[in-house]
C-alpha cells in the first residue's frame, strides 16, 4: 500500500482519565486491523474511518501488575501495550538506524492525550526512548569487536517559544541557543552532545533532563504541553579495516500538545509573541499540508520549513534524508472530539508524505581531507570578500557556519572518543554520585515534592528537611538544577521559603503568591512545624494555615501542602507534597472539587447545578463546554491573581457566550466559553474568545516574571496585554420573526434582547410595515392569503425601531452608549441605527425601507422560516463617537463591507507580496561559493534553483488568491438582488 519512503503513521488511543470518568463520557473510538473509526458524539451516524499502518488500543483490557507495570489481561484482550509498540515502532527505528539511516519519530496529539506516556513513559512503564537506547546498547554489545566501534552521543532539547534550551546544561539561555543551516541541515549551535557508553549513563542524563525540564516550568515561564522536547541520538559505526563510518541521527520528537496548532486562528493579536508561542506547531501543520499536497500531485506553494525553529529542526524528517514515523496519541473521550478529529486529519495527511532517506555511509581518511580542503577554500573566500570592503554580509555570515560546521566535524573526529569518553564519565560520575545520594536521602528523610499540571513533570524536584549537623548534603535548589554537592547547614533551628535567599539553608520559590519571606519550618527533635510569615498563603490538604502546624511522616497519601497559589485549591505554581515514600498527588485531585461545584451551576444555567452526567446526556455541546470551564477556571483566578499582584486593576471572569441564543431560524448557536476582562478603573468591559485569553495568560505570565527577577514591570500602556484599546461589545440579541410580512400584516411588538447569560439586556420597540413603492403604509385590505400571490411581483416594506428601553449596560454608567445592528436577507451588510449615548432608555427613531424587485420562493420561504436577529452592541469611551455608523452619513461602518472585502483581499496580496519581495532579494544574494570547487558549485546551483522555483510558486498562487478573491466579491454581489434604503 505505502511505499518503503512514506512517513509511517501510528495511532493510539489511551484509557479513559479520571475526570472523563467522573464525566461519564462515552467512547468514540473504535479500532478494527488498521482502521480507526470516530463517532460524531452529536450525530452517532455521522462516523469517519481513517487507516494507518498500525491503530493501537489501549483503552481497556488491561490490569496493573504488582510492578505498577500495564499487561494485556488475558489471551483474548486487545489492549497494547508499552512492549508492543516498541517492538514495532522501536524496532524500526533501530533497524534503520543501524543501516545508517537518519530516524525520526514524534508524537503528536492533544495535551493529556498520552503522548509523553508513549515517549518517556511513566515509571516501569517505560516508553519509547528509554527501551530504543537500552536496546541500542543490547546490541552493540553484541557486535562490538576491535574492528567495529560505535559511538553513542546523546542531546535533550526543548523548543519553546521559538527558543532553543539545552536541557542538558545547566541554566538557560537567556534568548536560547542559535539554529544554524549547515551542510546536512539544520543543527542548534554550541548544544550540548554528550557521549554514553552504557545505557545506565544515558538514563541518568535522560531523567536530569526531564527534571531540568520540570524545573523551567516552575520557574521560567514554560509549561511543556507549551513546548517540544527533543531526544537526540547520534549513532556513528565506524568498521576500521575498511575505513569505513556510517552514522545514523536518531530523533525522538514529544510535541506540543495539539490545541495549540489550533489557536493560532488569533493571527489577529497585536501581540507577536502571542503567534510565536503558536509558530512551530502552526508552521509543522502548513509544512505537512505543502509534503501531502505535493505527494498527492496538487500544486504546491513553496514548503514552509524555514519560518518555525521546529520544523527547521525537523526538515530532514519530514521529506527530507530521514525514516520517519509518526505517532498520535488520542484520547477516547466524546468531549474531545473536535480536537481528537483534527488529529486525526492530520495524522491523514502526514502519511501521503514522501521522504528521500539514504544511508549516511563514507570512507573516513576521504572526508577528513575533504573538511580541511573546504575549509581553506571557505576561508580565502572570507579574506577575499573583507579586501573588497564587504563587511558582514549575508554571505559571510553563511561561510562562517559552514565553517564553523566544519571545524566542529573536524575536531570531534580528531579527539579520540576514549578522551571525550573520559570526560563525559567525569561529568557523569558527579551527577550519579548525587543521585545515589539523593535516593539514599529519600529513604531517610521527609522531603517535599513537586507537583506539575503535567504528570510527565512531577514528582521531580525535590526539598528535602533534613535536621542534622555540618555533614555533607545535597541540596535541589530552584535555581541550579544541577546537583551540586554542597554542605547544607544545620536545619535543626529555623529556616525559611520564600521568593528571596536571606541564608543557606533557606529554600527559594518562584511563583504565584509566593512572598519574599512566605513561610517557616522548623525541625526541633522528630518534630516539623510549618509557619505561614505574616498572611501568606498555605494550604495542607486543601485547609489554608494560619498559624504553625506539625507536619507527620508518612501522613496519608496524597497529603499536600500548597505554598502561595490561589485562595482555592487550585492551580499552584508550585506547591509540594510533604511526605515519604507515598504516592504523588495528581494535580488535578487537588484542584477538581471546587472547581467541579462552580462550573456546574453556569454550564447549566441553573443555581446549583445539574449533575455532570445529565448534562452531557442532553446535550454534548454543553459536555464540551462544561470541561473547557473546567480547565479554564484556574487559569482565569491565577491572572486575577497577578493582575491583583502588579496592581493593574483589571479583573477576568470566565462567561459561556450563546448559552441561551439561537441563530435566525431559532436553531441553537454554538456554545464557547469566552473571557470577560472589566478595568476597574473606568468601568470598561472587554470579552476575549478562549483562545485569546490563553495566548494572553503567557504574556502576563511572562511580565509577572520579569516582575519576580527584576522587581519592575514593563509598562508602556500600549503593550499591555492586560488590556486592550476600547472594543464594542455584543451585549444581547433579540428576535423578530418576519412571517407576517409574507401575509403583507403589518406587526408591532416590544422583543427582549436576550444576553448570554439568558437574561433580559433591554426591550426594543419594533414595527414591521408593509408598504407602497412610496413608502406609504399597507392598510389591512391588502393582507392576502396565499403568500404564493406575492411571487414575481415587487415588494416593500420597512423595519422601525423606535425606542429601547432600560439597557442595562448603560444604567449607571457614564461614557457609555448603545447601538442595534441588524442583517437582512443574506445582504452582506450589517445594518445600523445611530449611536445613542448616556441613557438607559433611548430614543432611537429608525426607520429602513426594504424593496424586491421580484418576489422569489427562496425569498418567501425565508419571510416564513426565519427572524431578524437584532444584535444590541455596546459602546464605551466617555462620549467619543467610537462608531458613528449610522449607513446614512456615509461614515464608516464596523462591519464588513463590500469595499472592507476588497481592501482584505488586497490586504492578504500585499503582506503576500512582501513574502515574494524577500525571496527575491534573497535569491539576488546567493553567489557561488567558490567556483572552482564542484562541490561547492552544485550547492550554490542546488539552492539556486530551489529559491527560483519557490519564488515562481510564490508568486502564482499570490495572484491566483486575489483573482479568486476578487472574482468571489463580485459573484456575490450580483447574486444578492434585494435593495435597501433609508428613510431621511
Ligand atoms: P501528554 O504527554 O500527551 O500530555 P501524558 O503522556 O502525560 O499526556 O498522558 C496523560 C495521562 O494519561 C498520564 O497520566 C498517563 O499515565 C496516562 N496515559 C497515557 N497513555 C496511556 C496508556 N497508553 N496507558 C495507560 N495510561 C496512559
Ligand atoms: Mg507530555
Amino acid at each position: 500500500m505505502l511505499n518503503a519512503n512514506s512517513l509511517k503513521v501510528a495511532v493510539r488511543v489511551r484509557p479513559f482519565n479520571q475526570r472523563e470518568k467522573a464525566m461519564r463520557s462515552k467512547c468514540i473510538i473504535s479500532m478494527a486491523g488498521n482502521n480507526c473509526t470516530i463517532v460524531d458524539p452529536k450525530d452517532p451516524s455521522h462516523k469517519r474511518t481513517f487507516t494507518f499502518d498500525h491503530c493501537y488500543w489501549s483503552t481497556d483490557g488491561y490490569i496493573e501488575n504488582d510492578q505498577g507495570v500495564y499487561l494485556p489481561d488475558g489471551p483474548h484482550s486487545r489492549y497494547i501495550d508499552q512492549e508492543r509498540v516498541f517492538n514495532d515502532l522501536g524496532r524500526a527505528v533501530l533497524e534503520n538506524a543501524w543501516k545508517g539511516y537518519n530516524a525520526s519519530l514524534f508524537s503528536y496529539g492533544l495535551t493529556g492525550s498520552g503522548k509523553s506516556y508513549l515517549m518517556t513513559g511513566y515509571g516501569r512503564n517505560k516508553g519509547l526512548v528509554p527501551m530504543i537506547c537500552e536496546e541500542l546498547f543490547q546490541e552493540i554489545k553484541q557486535h562490538q569487536n576491535k574492528d567495529r566501534q560505535y559511538y553513542v552521543y546523546f542531546s535533550m532539547f526543548e523548543i519553546y517559544n521559538e527558543q532553543v534550551q539545552d536541557l542538558l546544561s545547566k541554566g538557560r539561555k537567556p534568548n536560547g541557543l542559535r539554529v544554524r543551516e549547515g551542510r546536512h541541515g539544520f543543527y542548534v549551535e554550541c548544544l550540548k552532545s554528550v557521549p554514553c557508553s552504557t545505557f545506565k549513563q544515558l538514563e541518568v542524563l535522560l531523567d536530569q533532563g526531564i527534571r531540568n525540564r520540570s524545573v523551567a516550568s516552575t520557574n521560567w515561564n514554560t509549561t511543556s504541553s507549551r513546548s517540544h522536547m527533543v531526544i537526540s541520538v547520534h549513532f556513528q559505526q565506524v568498521v576500521t579495516d575498511q575505513f569505513m563510518m556510517k552514522h545514523s541521527e536518531i530523533n525522538l520528537v514529544d510535541l506540543a500538545g495539539s490545541e495549540r496548532q489550533h489557536s493560532a486562528g488569533v493571527a489577529s493579536d497585536r501581540f507577536n509573541e502571542a503567534r510565536a508561542i503558536n509558530l512551530s506547531l502552526t508552521t509543522l501543520g502548513n509544512v505537512i499540508s505543502s509534503l501531502s499536497d505535493k505527494a498527492v500531485g496538487r500544486r504546491v506553494q513553496y514548503v514552509p520549513y524555514r519560518n518555525s525553529v521546529l520544523t527547521r529542526l525537523l526538515s530532514t524528517a519530514l521529506g527530507g534524508n530521514s525514516k520517519t514515523i509518526m505517532v498520535t496519541t488520542i484520547s477516547p473521550a466524546d468531549i474531545y472530539y473536535d480536537g481528537t478529529m483534527s488529529t486525526l486529519r492530520f495524522a491523514e495527511r502526514a502519511k501521503n508524505i514522501q521522504n528521500r532517506a539514504v544511508i549516511n555511509e563514507s570512507l573516513t581518511e576521504q572526508l577528513l581531507i575533504d573538511l580541511k580542503a573546504d575549509n581553506t577554500r571557505l576561508q580565502a573566500r572570507i579574506a577575499e570578500l573583507e579586501k573588497a570592503g564587504d563587511i558582514c554580509t549575508d554571505e559571510q555570515e553563511m561561510l562562517k557556519g559552514l565553517i564553523v560546521d566544519n571545524e566542529q566535524q573536524l575536531k570531534e573526529m580528531q579527539k579520540s572518543w576514549q578522551q571525550k569518553l573520559e570526560e563525559a564519565k567525569r561529568e557523569w560520575e558527579q551527577r550519579y554520585s548525587s543521585i545515589t545520594k539523593e535516593e539514599k536521602m529519600v529513604t531517610e528523610f521527609p522531603y517535599f515534592l513537586n507537583v506539575n499540571e503535567d504528570p510527565q513533570l512531577s514528582g521531580v524536584v525535590r526539598y528535602f528537611i533534613h535536621q542534622g549537623s555540618e555533614d555533607e548534603f545535597v541540596f535541589f535548589n530552584y535555581d541550579d538544577w544541577l546537583v551540586k554537592p554542597k554542605t547544607y547547614l544545620n536545619i535543626s533551628g529555623t529556616s525559611a521559603i520564600g521568593r528571596t535567599v536571606v541564608s543557606e539553608q533557606d529554600i527559594v520559590l518562584k511563583g504565584l503568591g509566593i512572598l519574599d519571606k512566605h513561610a517557616m519550618i522548623t525541625v526541633c527533635g522528630d518534630k516539623v512545624l510549618l509557619e505561614p510569615v505574616n498572611k501568606a498563603k498555605i494550604t495542607v490538604n486543601g485547609i489554608a494555615l494560619l498559624t504553625k502546624y506539625q507536619l507527620y511522616h508518612l501522613w496519608r497519601p496524597g497529603a499536600m501542602v500548597m505554598l502561595g497559589g490561589l485562595e482555592t485549591t487550585e492551580a499552584p505554581w508550585w506547591s509540594g507534597v510533604w511526605l515519604r515514600g507515598q504516592a504523588v498527588p495528581t494535580w488535578h485531585t487537588g484542584r477538581s472539587q471546587l472547581t467541579h461545584q462552580r462550573c456546574l451551576a453556569v454550564a447549566t444555567g441553573q443555581p446549583g447545578g445539574a449533575r455532570a452526567g445529565e448534562t452531557q446526556k442532553e446535550n454534548p455541546n454543553l459536555a464540551g463546554i462544561f470541561h473547557d470551564f473546567i480547565a479554564i477556571m484556574p487559569m482565569v483566578a491565577q491572572v486575577n491573581q497577578i493582575s491583583e499582584e502588579l496592581d493593574k486593576g483589571v479583573t477576568f471572569e470566565v462567561e459561556v457566550k450563546n448559552l441561551t441564543s439561537t441563530n435566525a431560524r431559532g436553531e441553537e448557536l454554538e456554545k464557547e466559553i469566552i473571557v470577560k476582562v472589566t478595568n476597574e478603573q473606568t468601568k470598561q468591559v472587554e470579552i476575549w474568545p478562549r483562545d485569546k485569553f490563553t495566548d494572553r495568560k503567557l504574556l502576563i505570565e511572562g511580565i509577572y516574571q520579569r516582575f519576580l527577577e527584576n522587581g519592575t514591570v514593563h509598562n508602556k500602556m500600549e503593550q499591555d496585554p492586560f488590556w486592550d484599546p476600547v472594543e464594542i461589545l455584543h451585549l444581547g440579541s433579540a428576535h423578530v420573526w418576519l412571517e407576517t410580512l409574507a401575509y403583507c400584516i403589518a406587526y408591532e411588538d416590544q422583543v427582549d434582547v436576550i444576553n448570554y447569560r439568558g437574561k433580559v439586556e433591554a426591550v426594543i420597540q419594533i414595527r414591521l410595515l408593509p408598504c407602497t413603492s412610496s413608502g406609504n403604509p399597507l392598510g389591512e385590505e391588502s393582507v392576502i392569503v396565499d403568500p404564493g400571490d406575492l411571487l414575481g411581483k415587487r415588494m416593500d416594506f420597512q423595519m422601525q425601531i423606535s425606542l429601547c428601553l432600560g439597557v442595562k449596560w448603560i444604567r449607571g454608567h457614564s461614557g457609555r452608549g448603545v447601538q442595534i445592528g441588524f442583517m437582512m436577507y443574506g445582504l452582506p451588510v450589517m445594518f445600523c441605527t445611530p449611536a445613542v449615548w448616556n441613557h438607559a432608555n433611548l430614543l432611537l427613531d429608525y426607520t429602513m425601507c426594504f424593496t424586491i424587485q421580484r418576489v422569489t420562493t427562496d425569498f418567501l420561504n425565508y419571510l416564513k422560516t426565519h427572524a431578524v436577529v437584532l444584535e444590541l452592541w455596546g459602546l464605551q469611551g466617555n462620549g467619543d463617537p467610537v462608531k458613528s455608523t449610522d449607513d446614512r452619513s456615509g461614515q464608516k461602518s464596523p462591519f464588513p463591507s463590500w469595499d472592507a472585502e476588497f481592501a482584505k483581499a488586497l490586504k492578504t496580496f500585499y503582506f503576500n507580496m512582501i513574502g515574494v519581495r524577500g525571496r527575491l532579494i534573497q535569491l539576488k544574494e546567493v553567489r557561488p561559493l567558490d567556483e572552482e570547487r564542484i562541490h561547492c558549485l552544485r550547492y550554490f546551483a542546488n539552492e539556486r534553483s530551489e529559491l527560483i522555483k519557490e519564488l515562481g510558486e510564490e508568486l502564482e498562487s499570490c495572484v491566483g488568491r486575489l483573482k479568486n478573491d476578487v472574482a468571489k466579491i463580485i459573484r456575490r454581489k450580483k447574486e444578492l438582488q434585494i435593495d435597501a434604503t433609508a428613510l431621511a
